[in-house]
């Protein structure tokens, strides 16, 4: 599963690192670091984290890596 995290929108809500931390991880204030390659066990979390950003920036599919 792959995603993409749009970083025009991010706002460092943090709220998916709190939901999926092994895939994503904040650097300072506004750094989003993320695995575009969802590890097998994280897809779940990583939903979470999609559905909890409050301003959509997780774009999550099997072809979000791919545009
Ligand atoms: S929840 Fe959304 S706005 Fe917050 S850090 Fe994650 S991607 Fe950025």
């Amino acid at each position: 599963m792959q995603i993409v995290v749009d970083l025009n929108r991010c706002q460092g809500y943090a709220q998916c690192v709190f939901l999926a931390p092994e895939v994503f991880e904040l650097h300072g204030e506004e750094a989003l670091m993320f695995t575009p390659t969802v590890p097998d066990g994280q897809h779940e979390h990583v939903h979470r984290a999609a559905a909890a950003c409050p301003v959509q920036a997780i774009l999550v599919g099997e072809r979000a890596g791919s545009r």
